[in-house]
């Protein structure tokens, strides 16, 4: 038996897929959503705030926030080696917000991407073995990736 619970933050964000067939290929958005998903069991300690959670929502939430949603809100993501997309974001100036990653920014990898920001600070206050289990992005209405180590 085991207790999970999920959170979630949006971010509003660019990217382009470099080698993509058909259309992402070309620079655009989504409004993503990355839905962190915590395994393990709820707190039993007496009077505490998180008595009966396996932590409070609201924590998780700062957590997504500041090592998420504040690193790439409102900004364009693009892949070490698309030369082309980086010269464009070096363009636009110094103050215009582009972040870097070795990888190309589907929702597959930005998923195993913030599993990685996450997972560090999910931490266990009350001995009840909490575990980030998954990271879920939800690119489209339609299209949802997870990466689950
Ligand atoms: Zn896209």
């Amino acid at each position: 038996m085991t207790t999970r619970m999920r959170r979630f933050v949006e971010t509003d964000t660019g990217h382009r897929v470099p080698n993509h067939k058909s259309k992402c290929r070309h620079m655009h958005g989504h409004r993503y959503r990355f839905e962190a998903e915590i395994e393990g069991d709820t707190v039993q300690t007496s009077g505490v705030s998180e008595e009966g959670m396996l932590m409070d929502f609201s924590d998780v939430s700062s957590i997504l926030m500041e090592y998420v949603h504040d690193v790439i809100d409102h900004a364009f993501v693009v892949y070490e080696g698309d030369e082309l997309a980086r010269e464009a974001c070096e363009r636009m100036g110094p103050d215009h917000r582009t972040v870097v990653v070795p990888f190309i920014p589907t929702a597959e990898n930005l998923a195993k991407w913030a599993f990685e920001q996450v997972e560090p600070h999910i931490t266990s206050t009350y001995g009840n073995a909490l575990k980030l289990v998954a990271m879920h992005v939800r690119e489209t209405p339609k299209s949802i990736a997870s990466w689950i180590p």
